[in-house]
């Protein structure tokens, strides 16, 4: 690129963004060397779904990470971030079948073979918005090692993962009851399930005894189950149905006859302490049922309609529309006790938000246990670290009570599960390729299994697959085991988990060393963001409006590790202007270096030279530090006050002197410094940084290149920050006094100081520019005692009094007189206006524009006056 010196007078974000990201991808910055001799730094993308598009939770998932990875870059490590994207099965489902709804088409009229095809092209066409947006926001990945969960070679690995899963006794298949979404017409996993509390109603039904009189009253929040009970249950202990153990009851609405059975598990008190058992349609029950060998009756089906088995009033019923249907028939019959309002927490399918419905059938399980064992010690023995450490907890806990993880899905899209049903003898054969004959009877009428796996299942294999896994390929070996993953809360269990345990058992490796955990993106009064509250922030827009590097930096500063963010439009704002100070900073910078050639003189270098260069010493080592930390709010921050105060507010006013003097070192200095503060600058703000650096005369081919920082320990300078900061305070104290008095900034003034530490009056002397350039003050007395009679504004630093002679600015009795003048004419201007404004001819015959002008000048008058009698009255005081 050719360079300019200097810089458009305007920040314009958008086609500076545009070209560099561009750039970095043309020119192949970001892909990782196989092999190389540099140390490595790798992760591996939490891969979007390809329905997705960016929000703000994808922002910071995406941004945090990348500021690492620019930094391990510019510091020489042979760095791999690799992205993709995930199938989603049901999320893609879900896309489809509404469109296929809309023109009367279902999954099942179209067929398996025609949907996969418009899933496919589905995907084409619009799965890779998300990569656009990825690439929008600067994501330094290496886009030449790009990965689809349903790409040929995760078939593969899948498949391979699955058979040797099965040959070991770590998936099976079984008859169970699990969670099935009647709207997406699949099973769930348990962790898929969100329970949320609803109002509900508690049913008190009564079950005639069957040898006596009387019945037992159960409570149900689904009386339409109870068309599939098959017993009812108590505690053992409970006195109030001693009597009843063992006896019958008959099922109202059904002409079935069920035992009153005892189980500890019963809870004696809900309810009436005894319960209705539907082995077939909650998860306890069927519990129960196994143990006291119930039948189970299935009455409703997967898509939440009554089968067959509820009788022939109900079947072909929606399981809601049913609920209504059997509580009215209770009703008639007199067997219904009472209702009562009820709260508890319901599941929903966390893609569609239907209520989920306990479903019996044949379902694959991965066998968790053994998985989660070696899982548990590797983040117990701090192998796998968690950022914030209290995440381990969470991630303890679960594990120590873990589940066999329900695989399969009544879905298409996705991977098929590679087992095949001999129809001959019922062998089940599962395998790498389709089987030509059963290797039981060796007949050759197979059928393969119709479900797919669930989407985790792949996407628990991403960190090694991606690398090329079975295969042992040089990236494998290079850069696998990751060294960090950065990802929410929210998929520890879905994701993170399944990650170590897949990992564990198929390298015999860690899949990364470091689990840093994002807070949640929350609105600036700390609520959740969501479309039904309005208050969501969008990343998109927000580019649009104050560019990228503004949203980046917006969320590295509220990056506090363990806490949600608060983001708001004005922090962007906020850091806007940032970008824009910033750039007018390098503006006077660049041009200063235009002409004649900046030379570093050790000997030469002035006060404010070996201050800046010590303070960004120091940065440097924060900065530094904070991010081997994760601590991105607080480099931001660093990098934030050093820029802004120190450098842009300090030294480029400090240096004017030396450089109108022309002083080449620090003509050299100042270009040095606005260097190094675009490397620290520039993995959170990229593009700004980039966009400037390649305006300096030392610019090489990418910033994103350029080596990072390091803090060079000769560098600092106790003594020079110790008397600047001295010089500092004495400025402020001066501004301070000027503006508590309403000096204009312009006005030029005299400065007095009285103290006696002669150190500090030797530094007063030899760097009084410094004060006089930053204080507006034309000399500077330092005296034994201040002469009497004089009028003085006053102020102390340290050991010092400071005073501001006030005769020398103006004559006070002067002053006074102009100010009563300037009272008298606007009092005069004003009762002018108001006697016009009085007249009822002038009210009735003006125009409406000329009163409303008068009024409006009325007013603006009013004010003035006010201000000027505040003036009169601080000169008054002072005489
Ligand atoms: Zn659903
Ligand atoms: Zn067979």
């Amino acid at each position: 690129m050719r360079k300019k010196q200097i810089l458009e007078k305007v920040y314009n974000p958008k086609p500076v963004e545009e070209k560099w990201s561009r750039f970095w991808i043309e020119e192949s910055l970001f892909v990782a060397e196989a092999p190389s001799s540099k140390k490595k730094f790798s992760m591996v993308l939490p891969p979007p779904n390809v329905t997705g598009s960016l929000h703000m939770g994808h922002a910071l998932c995406f941004t945090l990470p990348d500021i690492i990875v620019r930094w391990r870059r510019m510091q020489g490590f042979n760095t791999l971030w690799l992205p993709g994207t995930d199938h989603a099965s049901i999320a893609v489902h879900n896309v489809i079948e509404q469109s296929l709804a809309e023109k009367n088409l279902s999954r099942e009229k179209l067929g398996r073979e025609e949907f996969l095809k418009i899933a496919w092209d589905w995907k084409n066409k619009y799965g890779g918005i998300i990569i656009g947006q990825l690439k929008r926001l600067g994501a330094s990945l290496d886009w030449t090692r790009e990965r689809f969960t349903l790409d040929e070679g995760f078939s593969l690995a899948v498949r391979r993962v699955f058979v040797e899963l099965y040959s070991q006794g770590l998936i099976y298949r079984d008859y169970y009851l699990v969670n099935r979404c009647p709207h997406c017409r699949t099973v769930l996993s348990d962790i898929e399930i969100e329970h949320r509390e609803q109002k509900s109603k508690l049913y008190y039904i009564k079950y005639p005894l069957l040898d006596s009189k009387g019945h037992i009253i159960v409570a149900t929040t689904r009386p339409e189950t109870m068309l599939g009970d098959t017993a009812v249950a108590v505690h053992p202990e409970d006195e109030r149905y001693l009597s009843l153990k063992g006896k019958k009851v008959s099922l109202p609405l059904t002409n079935r006859l069920i035992p009153i059975i005892t189980d500890k598990r019963v809870e004696k008190e809900f309810g009436t302490g005894a319960v209705k058992v539907t082995p077939a349609h909650d998860p306890l029950d069927f519990e129960l049922g196994k143990e006291h060998n119930l039948e189970q009756v299935i009455v409703i089906d997967g898509s939440g309609k009554m089968t067959e088995q509820a009788g022939e009033e109900f079947k072909g019923l929606d399981r809601f529309v049913c609920r209504e249907k059997v509580v009215s028939r209770l009703k008639e019959t007199g067997l219904l006790e009472k209702i009562e309002d009820y709260q508890h927490a319901i599941g929903h399918c966390y893609r569609c938000k239907t209520i989920i419905e306990p479903h019996l059938s044949w379902q694959w399980f991965v066998r968790m246990e053994p998985l989660a064992r070696e899982a548990i010690r590797v983040v117990e023995e701090g192998e796998i670290e968690f950022i914030p450490p209290n995440w381990a907890k969470t991630y303890f806990e679960w594990m120590d009570k873990i589940h066999d993880w329900c695989i399969s899905r009544q879905l298409w899209w996705g991977h098929r599960i590679p087992a095949w049903y001999c129809q001959e003898c019922q062998e089940i054969i599962v395998a790498m390729d389709a089987p030509e004959k059963c290797k039981k009877c060796g007949r050759g009428n197979l059928v393969q299994d119709e479900d797919v796996l669930d989407t985790w299942f792949s996407s628990a294999l991403w960190p090694f697959v991606t690398m090329g896994w079975p295969e042992r390929t040089p990236d494998f070996e290079i850069f696998y085991p990751t060294d960090l993953m950065s990802t929410g809360f929210d998929i520890i269990f879905f994701w993170v988990a399944r990650m170590i345990m897949m990992g564990l058992k198929f390298t015999g490796k860690i899949p990364f060393r470091h689990v840093f955990i994002n807070g949640l993106v929350r609105d600036f009064r700390r609520r959740k963001m969501s479309k039904s509250e309005g208050n969501i922030i969008d990343p998109l827009e927000m580019m649009d409006k104050y560019g990228t590097d503004a949203l980046r930096f917006t969320l590295a500063a509220l990056a506090i590790p363990g806490m949600d963010l608060s983001v708001s439009e004005e922090r962007m704002l906020g850091y806007r202007a940032f970008a824009n100070k910033i750039w007018n900073a390098s503006r006077f910078v660049l041009m200063n270096l235009e002409g004649e050639k900046a030379g570093l003189n050790e000997a030469e270098l002035t006060l404010a030279d070996r201050w800046i260069r010590s303070r960004l010493t120091r940065i440097i080592e924060e900065v530094n530090d904070a991010l081997e930390k994760y601590k991105f709010y607080e480099a931001a921050d660093k990098v934030y006050h050093f820029i802004w105060h120190e450098f842009c507010d300090w030294y480029i006013e400090l240096v004017k002197p030396a450089l109108k003097a022309g002083n080449k070192t620090s003509k050299a200095v100042l270009a040095n410094i606005l260097d190094e503060i675009l490397r620290i600058l520039h993995p959170f703000m990229p593009f700004i940084s980039e966009e400037i650096w390649q305006h300096l005369p030392a610019a090489g081919k990418s910033l994103a290149l350029a080596s990072f920082p390091l803090a060079k320990a000769d560098m600092k300078d106790e003594e020079a920050e110790e008397r600047l900061k001295f010089l500092q305070d004495l400025i402020i104290e001066v501004r301070t006094i000027r503006a508590e008095n309403k000096l204009p900034p312009r006005q030029k003034i005299s400065l007095w100081l009285k103290g006696k530490d002669r150190e500090e009056r030797k530094l007063i002397d030899e760097q009084k520019v410094y004060i006089q350039t930053l204080a507006n003050v034309r000399e500077i007395r330092i005296w034994d005692s201040f002469p009497k009679a004089k009028k003085l504004l006053k102020g102390v630093v340290r050991s010092w009094e400071v005073a501001i002679p006030l005769e020398d600015i103006f004559n006070l009795d002067e002053e006074k007189l102009r100010l009563e003048k300037e009272i008298s004419k606007i009092t005069l201007d004003m009762e002018r206006i108001e006697a016009r404004l009085h007249n009822s001819d002038f009210i009735r015959l003006a125009p409406k524009k000329v009163v409303d002008e008068a009024k409006i000048r009325i007013k603006e008058l009013r004010n003035r006056k006010t201000k000027t009698e505040e003036s009169l009255a601080h000169i008054l005081s002072l005489l």
